[in-house]
């Protein structure tokens, strides 16, 4: 595992990575619980170095494959930023997260039920689902949204959710979100959310596109490599 500052100027130290799951979280008793109910050990690389980066406010890409733990390792730190907004002035969701594929965003939805907690409700809106179900879903008032770039931006278009109270962004797979020709999509998701919030973005792999949509969405990232 290695750690970078993609800031121009004058570096910042990089945070230390945490060891043990207290060492993110103590101040989060129902996140520790919700971690000793699933059983795991201890934080795995990209979690024990992405989280308290994350914790810190600052934007981060983990260049990481599935099964790492990189689900995790975004959507901790989310729930408690979300927490630590009053809901009243969002009026809306907080937390955006777009991945590629139908597949991927049910995954991240079942970690997102499992591992939440304060009763913040979420969302999956993705194509090839039922349309309606989800405008319904949307509408009802969430949370969190997990999103296909494609349903979303036609949710979006035809004013059935209300991006600007998201201030937690992650672009999930990214690479795969852009060989999938999802850029258009993106981009006029990303128009409505706000450019002062926090961005993760995760990739398996670290080519110029997507350093190229790093740079167009990030704000002087950290990036972790596994
Ligand atoms: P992901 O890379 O996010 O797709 O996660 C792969 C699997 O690892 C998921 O089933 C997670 O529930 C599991 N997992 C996440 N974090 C940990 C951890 N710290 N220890 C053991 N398993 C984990």
């Amino acid at each position: 595992i290695t750690c970078d500052d993609l800031k121009d100027s004058v570096k910042r130290p990089i945070p230390n990575p945490t060891c043990k799951f207290e060492d993110a979280f103590q101040c989060y008793p129902e996140v520790m619980e919700n971690i000793k109910r699933a059983g795991f050990q201890k934080p795995t690389p990209i979690q024990s170095q992405a989280w308290p980066i994350i914790l810190q406010g600052i934007d981060l890409i983990g260049v990481a494959q599935t099964g790492t733990g990189k689900t995790l390792s975004y959507l901790m730190p989310g729930f408690i930023h979300l927490d630590s907004q009053p809901v009243e002035k969002r009026n809306g969701p907080g937390m955006l997260v777009l991945t590629p594929t139908r597949e991927l965003a049910l995954q991240v939805e079942a970690e997102c039920s499992k591992y939440s907690y304060k009763g913040l409700r979420s969302v999956c809106v993705y194509g090839g689902g039922n349309r309606n179900g989800q405008i319904q879903d949307v509408s009802k008032g969430v949370d969190i949204i997990i999103a296909t770039p494609g349903r979303l931006n036609d949710l979006q278009m035809n004013n059935f959710v209300n991006l600007r109270s998201v201030t937690y962004l992650v672009l999930d797979e990214a690479d795969k979100m852009l060989d999938m020709g999802f850029e258009p999509q993106i981009m006029k998701i990303l128009l409505d959310v706000r450019p002062d919030r926090q961005t993760i973005m995760t990739s398996a792999t670290w080519p110029y596109a997507v350093r190229r949509l790093a740079q167009s969405y990030l704000k002087e990232p950290m990036i972790v490599y596994v």
